[in-house]
């Protein structure tokens, strides 16, 4: 009988995590890594968020946290909803977790039986096969590629739908494409989803308000959609506040009561101090963090003009989140540097090794031709990896 479970043996290692630690060890051995793998956005939680931190200590909030939230976070995401989302949400269709990947989680675990499917449109964000295959799910990967801006259509997503079809997930603005879909765009692919009334939709808004074209459009905003969507989100990104993991879902009542239940068993209540910072954070306008926005997106504009000039990096305009996502398919079957580049993994832990510069390959995310480079590095940073980069596949 082996040690470990079939369910730890058969899952694969978050690639975002490891390729992070990757660079982190090689940075301890006192190599000069340039790390564009993680997403974390390398500002600080602003004062006004950390302020409310301090103060919650002060006013000893120590105690277990009610599992769902605290009601006043949950009116504050309910807010939050109405204002930017136009979507209406009571308490108990919200509910509070340790991170948006926790929400994806719970949502996985509640909703899913051994053999359902849930569509992926590729590229989709590293964990969201391995938390469907963790629950017995089937992943089911939907290719796009950069000619369509890794968007899917309409009719991809029909071919796609099985008898045994349960959800589908995707994020807008995407992790790792940058892609956003328009209104239009989830309308067309509502249009479709409306004629199988049995498929749940897991809208993952995470990368909201890092936006550069405006109009974040959400699924549940269509009436005939509202019921069957779970709206994902959390301040990880646009508050920068990474490490405090505050995640949140508003659901049709019946899937955040089975969350909560389900919260109850694993982890409780998320952190009571986090809790009480993000309060402050969600009843804030969003022009609040606009600065980090309008930062992001200089540089992409700066990342795109530098690998444009690059021979064999192909890349599209990502409209949101802090990723560009090329093709570098192009070097495949080359030899660079006495290494033979056979797939974007060769390609990634090449551009490590000979540039030490840190990118995820795009078979993470379920493109073969891509890798994945973050762009919440300083300016700085971004100018001296491609120029790295360029000098070892010149
Ligand atoms: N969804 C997407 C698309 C992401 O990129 C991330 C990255 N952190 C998450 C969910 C999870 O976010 P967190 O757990 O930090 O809230
Ligand atoms: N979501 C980020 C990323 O894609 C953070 C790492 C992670 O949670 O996987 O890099």
């Amino acid at each position: 009988m082996s040690l470990l479970s079939d369910r730890i043996l058969n899952m694969s290692t978050s690639a975002t995590l490891a390729m992070a630690a990757k660079a982190r060890e090689l940075r301890t051995e006192g190599k000069d890594i340039i790390g564009l793998s993680l997403g974390e956005p390398d500002f600080n939680t602003p004062d006004f968020i950390k302020n409310e931190a301090i103060k919650a200590i002060n006013d000893d909030y120590n105690s277990y946290t009610p599992v769902d939230g605290y009601v006043e976070l949950k009116e504050a995401i309910i807010t939050k909803f109405k204002r930017d989302n136009n979507l209406t949400y009571t308490l108990p269709q919200i509910v509070v977790s340790t991170g948006a990947k926790q929400c994806l989680a719970n949502i996985a675990s509640v909703l899913l039986n051994k053999g359902d499917e849930v569509l992926l449109p590729c590229p989709y964000w590293v964990s969201y096969s391995d938390i469907v295959k963790l629950n017995d799910g089937v992943p089911v990967e939907v290719k796009t590629s950069i000619d369509t801006n890794f968007k899917m259509t309409a009719n991809q997503l029909e071919a796609a739908i099985t008898p045994k079809t349960k959800m589908i997930w995707f994020s807008s603005p995407c992790n790792p494409s940058g892609s956003v879909y328009s209104k239009s765009e989830l309308r067309a692919l509502a249009d479709v989803l409306v004629k199988h009334p049995n498929i749940y939709v897991v809208s993952d808004e995470i990368y909201e308000h890092i936006n550069y074209i405006g109009g974040h459009a959400s699924m549940a905003q269509f009436d005939d959609m509202y019921d069957r969507t779970i709206t994902v989100n959390g301040v990880s990104k646009a508050f920068a506040m990474t490490g405090w993991r505050i995640g949140y879902i508003g659901a049709p009542e019946k899937i955040a009561r089975a969350c909560n239940k389900m919260q109850g068993q694993i982890t409780s209540g998320a952190n009571c101090i986090a809790q009480r910072a993000v309060i402050t954070a969600l009843n804030e306008s969003p022009m609040r963090v606009k600065y980090m926005i309008d930062e992001f997106k200089v540089r992409r504009d700066l990342v795109l003009d530098l690998l444009s000039n690059i021979d064999g990096f192909k890349s599209n305009t990502p409209d949101g989140a802090f990723y560009v996502f090329p093709d570098i398919s192009a070097f495949f079957g080359k030899t660079l540097r006495g290494k033979t580049i056979h797939n974007a993994t060769d390609f990634s832990l090449y551009l490590l090794e000979e540039a030490l510069v840190a990118t995820v390959t795009g078979d993470a995310f379920g493109n073969p031709n891509c890798i994945r480079i973050s762009y919440a590095a300083s300016q700085e940073q971004i100018i001296e990896a491609i120029k790295r980069i360029k000098d070892v596949v010149s």
